[in-house]
């Protein structure tokens, strides 16, 4: 029998508070991920006790239901106060965080109703899922639930659901920020050590508390800069990367508006409420960094009682490391380019704006390297900026590398377009298509008999230009 631990409660109050799971009359099972419920330990129950379990109706033994308390930084403006507003965390099971998402309003829920509109509900199911399977850090999808209610949202009423999300731990920038815009350094240490123990435990035999902060910053610049160039790599837009969607664990935390690109725009973005493209593609990169500034920001007065001395300590460290973001990312497209050398920036941004000027596909056009190394591609236009990529790319290449590329450039991503139609689809009762697509995507590398539309670009009608975060 399965029971759930509770670290967090044994924080001091301020960093949550309990609630309990609103009750929902008809709540109905749409999806159980069987493989991650086996790993974790969770089976041996009924389909009846699993929809109770994960609509909130009954709590699992040892479950003590919170809502966790965090700040953050929205579009570059503080705001001291958010926290889990229609989020209860259940406790931990082996060391991973099992979160109820659209369970009822908390504490934190300001003017919110505490609930989840269904279609984002399967859009964090199968897109999380999808990130897993192509190697990218990632909360993790549980299971779906139906609630059976109607909530209200931008474009009128929706049916509800209830995401259960698994994550290393729901950690944030943010939650560094909760307790510095109060400046409660107390807090803050215990919040670091909390840190650390959890996600750092190889720092915790440094014994000076500035050593620990600098290489928390440090290791944490490495991972998310890890994680930033796999995003980029993937033609991944996080949408709305918030200090407060920021995880100290680096997954990749908070799908709202989130999109695989399909035509290739260096500056595309999708959510509606980021006017200036603040979080556009190409300025995943810059924002990762800011937001790891913000971060620094929160530990400068446990690195020294002197702000002066901090900062220089600090940048000293962050200085040599940002880098690393560029680095990775040039990286990770040598490896999709096939390139011998590492770090050739320019032949990938050759490339890149070719995709961009021919408003050619993101994810198809690296799939068809291969068969543009051995001519047999239809998919680039002819004009003298390909005859030129291409002459300099056959001078980099590695030739051996080739054949390896149908294993790192995916066909199947879950685009935009086809996630929409998941989603109507399900707000008629019908869950196939959903099924069907998280199906393809177990095996995104792989050519299957049915795809389900997952390796074709939107026609006219289909693009989808906005995303909304929509919960
Ligand atoms: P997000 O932009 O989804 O990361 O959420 C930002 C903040 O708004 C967090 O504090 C959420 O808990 C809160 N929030 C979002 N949707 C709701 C809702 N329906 N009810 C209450 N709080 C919400
Ligand atoms: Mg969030």
């Amino acid at each position: 029998m399965i029971s759930f631990n509770n670290t967090y409660t044994t924080l001091p109050e301020e960093f949550y508070k309990r609630q309990s799971p609103a009750d929902f009359s008809q709540p109905k099972l749409i999806a159980l991920n069987e493989e991650l419920a086996q790993e974790l330990g969770i089976h041996g129950f009924s389909q009846e006790e699993l929809t109770q379990f994960f609509s909130g109706q009954k709590l699992f033994k040892g479950s003590d239901p919170i809502a966790m308390a965090y700040a953050g930084m929205q579009f570059g403006h503080p705001v001291p106060q958010l926290g889990d507003g229609r989020a209860l965390l259940l406790g931990e099971v082996n060391g991973f965080d099992i979160q109820l998402k659209g369970s009822g309003q908390t504490p934190f829920s300001r003017r919110g109703d505490g609930r989840s509109a269904l279609g984002p509900v399967l859009r964090e199911y199968i897109v999380s899922e999808a990130m897993h399977t192509l190697g990218v850090p990632t909360t993790r999808a549980l299971a779906a639930i139906g609630t059976g209610e109607t909530v209200l949202r931008q474009f009128g009423p929706e049916p509800g659901g209830v995401f259960t999300r698994v994550a290393s731990s729901h950690i944030r920038v943010g939650t560094f920020q909760y307790f510095a815009f109060k400046k409660d350094h107390e807090n803050l240490k215990v919040l670091l050590d909390y840190t650390l123990k959890r996600h750092y435990p190889n720092l915790l035999s440094l014994k000076d508390q500035p050593e620990r902060c600098l290489a928390l910053l440090r290791e944490f610049t490495r991972r998310q800069s890890d994680l930033v160039a796999k995003w980029s790599g993937l033609g991944f837009i996080h949408g709305v990367m918030n200090t407060d969607n920021f995880a100290l664990d680096a997954i990749t935390i908070d799908y709202g508006p989130c999109a695989f690109m399909d035509k290739f725009s260096f500056h595309k973005k999708f959510s509606s409420i980021d006017e200036q493209g603040r979080y556009s593609f190409w300025n995943q990169v810059p924002i990762a960094k800011w937001n790891i500034l913000r971060l620094a920001d929160c530990l400068l007065p446990l690195i020294d009682s002197d702000i002066d001395v901090a900062i220089n300590k600090v940048e000293k460290e962050l200085e040599k490391l940002f880098p690393l973001f560029e680095k990775k990312r040039e990286e990770i497209f040598a490896q999709k380019m096939a390139l011998k050398d590492q770090d050739n920036s320019s032949l990938v941004e050759e490339f890149l704006s070719l995709l961009e000027k021919e408003k050619l596909d993101f994810t198809k056009a690296f799939r068809e390297l291969p068969r543009l190394y051995s001519d047999e591609s239809t998919f680039f236009p002819e004009s003298k900026e390909l005859h030129d990529f291409k002459e300099n790319w056959l001078q980099n290449i590695d030739e051996s590398e080739l054949e390896q590329l149908y294993g790192i450039n995916p066909l199947y991503t879950p685009r935009n377009h086809i996630i929409e139609k998941v989603i109507d689809l399900g707000h008629e009762g019908d869950f196939s298509l959903f099924h069907q697509v998280n199906k393809v995507l177990k095996n995104p590398f792989e050519e299957q008999s049915e795809s389900f539309g997952l390796d074709e670009e939107p026609a006219a009608g289909e693009v989808v230009k906005n995303t909304y975060c929509g919960t």
